[in-house]
């Protein structure tokens, strides 16, 4: 491709605080609309807001974890604009005096580590929600539960390259703000969303072209495809000979496409002044370094101390970090005594999978910790095959039973008598004339044949070491050339 992609993304995460940003209101979702508000979050006059210190504790942890600086006089200014949902018509936001600045994370791309740098991380409030699907189908329903609820919003620096790299930051802003427990993370509830800017530009030219911002991405996989529909739309925009403007787009996920909303405002639009009824945000620095050093272990420090501890792979520790739950299951399987490797390659491969399928939490899964290791050790003790313990897992993961009692009540432990199976293979090999002489006069890729006709005599409970044994001494060696 001539052109070179160019994102920066603006994450808005919902701080997990049990009060609203700046009254006492409960932060709760799914409430009867408008139970949660107050003369604070309703706008209305003369009514003053007070700060959630629970909700700045909250954004300097994020800001700590994200090796941004703290801002010790921090300040909140008013953003002025008018919509219904935002009956102050202006949101409590910061401008100029952000309390985290400068600082980065890192995400794992095919090429290896790469640094994606934060602008800053700003604290502000959210806005109440326009409910279409009322009683009357012509008219349009304010919701101001949301109102007031805190926010951070995450700006990143425009080192965006491509969707993968977007979609990369994105969950790596998730496991962050989830293993910190400032924010659930929910993304179809919106607690977690994104705007993503984009602009391309010839490859090789320095200065950065127009960008668009796309609103209302609430799924990883809309990252991805928000960024690639509006990469394509540029490119043939300008292949055409058109001009890209400055416009905000919305993302609709069940279109796949995002259209045009309005031109895209300037901060100047927004008459940001700072805001008379808040006093500025004074933190001592003691408070931020004690902040600091409690800190819990986050994803990348859990990742390198599972490549050290316990020798995976870098990419199997990254998967298995992204969720703290997943990493947390990991910990508990090694705990009730499983290895490292059979542990992950059960947790990153069946227990995904099923998990993704029936889209249930790892903390829901039905086959504990324990369980999963008990199987393990029945693999590794012979009992079943590693092939018949798919059907062991698939069946402890819908039933949550134990897998010792699975492998009595379906009748699949591994036959390994030995002359329980001399006899199968002989009558095998009595059986198949054709195929002997075949192997025996030099066909050695007939070998799989006898061991396959032996599973299905065994219904796949066979254990292959003793199998490949006995026809190795029954059929000889093939004869060479
Ligand atoms: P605004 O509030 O106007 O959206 P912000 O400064 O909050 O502006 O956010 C700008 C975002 O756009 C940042 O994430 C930044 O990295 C990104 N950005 C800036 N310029 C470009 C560009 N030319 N192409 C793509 N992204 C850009
Ligand atoms: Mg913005
Ligand atoms: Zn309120």
């Amino acid at each position: 491709m001539q052109f070179e992609p160019v994102i920066g993304l603006e994450v808005h995460a919902q701080l997990s605080t049990e009060a609203k940003m700046f009254c006492s209101c409960p932060n709760q979702y799914g409430a009867e609309p408008n139970q949660n508000t107050c003369p604070v979050c309703l706008g209305l006059p003369g009514a003053l807001p007070t700060i959630n210190q629970k909700a700045v504790q909250f954004a300097i942890q994020l800001g700590l974890a994200t090796n941004c600086k703290i801002r010790l006089d921090s300040q909140f200014a008013r953003k002025n604009y008018f919509y219904p949902d935002l009956p102050k018509a202006y949101q409590i936001s910061q401008f100029d005096r952000p309390i985290c600045e400068g600082g980065w994370i890192e995400i794992e791309t095919k090429a290896g580590t790469k640094r994606i740098g934060i602008t800053r991380i700003h604290m502000e409030e959210d806005a109440g929600k326009l409910v279409h699907e009322g009683q009357d189908p012509n008219a349009s329903y304010v919701d101001l539960n949301r109102a007031g609820v805190p926010l951070v919003e995450i700006v990143s620096e425009p080192d965006i390259r491509n969707s993968e790299e977007a979609k990369a930051y994105m969950e790596k802003i998730h496991s962050y703000v989830t293993y910190l427990g400032v924010c659930n993370g929910d993304m179809e509830k919106g607690n977690l969303r994104c705007d993503a800017n984009v602009s391309i530009r010839p490859r090789g030219q320095a200065q950065f072209g127009t960008r668009t911002e796309t609103k209302n991405i609430n799924s990883f996989r809309n990252v991805a495809a928000a960024i690639e529909f509006e990469i394509a739309r540029q490119t043939d925009a300008v292949l055409d000979g058109e001009t890209i403007i400055q416009e905000t787009r919305l993302w609709d996920g069940a279109l796949n496409q995002s259209r045009s909303l309005r031109v895209k405002e300037d901060s100047h639009d927004y008459r940001y002044f700072p805001c008379p009824d808040l006093p500025v945000v004074k933190i001592e620095q003691e408070e931020v370094d004690r902040t600091h050093a409690s800190l819990p272990e986050l994803p990348d420090q859990k990742r390198d101390r599972f490549v050290l501890e316990h020798g995976l792979s870098h990419y199997d520790a990254s998967v298995l970090v992204a969720s703290q739950e997943v990493a947390f299951y990991f910990e508990q399987c090694l705990k009730a005594g499983a290895s490292p490797k059979p542990a992950t390659n059960w947790i990153l491969g069946d227990m995904l999978r099923l998990l993704n399928e029936t889209k249930t939490e790892a903390t829901q899964c039905k086959v504990g910790p324990k369980s999963l290791a008990q199987m393990i050790a029945l693999i590794e003790d012979g009992t079943i095959s590693g092939k018949i313990a798919k059907t062991v897992y698939q069946e402890m993961f819908e039933t949550g039973k134990y897998p010792a009692q699975v492998v009595e009540e379906k009748g699949l432990k591994q036959v390994s008598d030995e002359v329980a199976l001399l006899v199968i293979c002989q009558k095998i090999v009595a059986d198949s004339p054709e195929q002997t002489a075949a192997y025996q006069g030099g066909k050695d890729r007939l070998f799989g044949y006898f061991v396959g006709q032996a599973m299905q005599a065994t219904k796949g409970k066979a254990n292959p070491g003793v199998i490949n044994k006995i026809f190795k001494e029954l059929l000889g060696e093939p004869s060479q050339g």
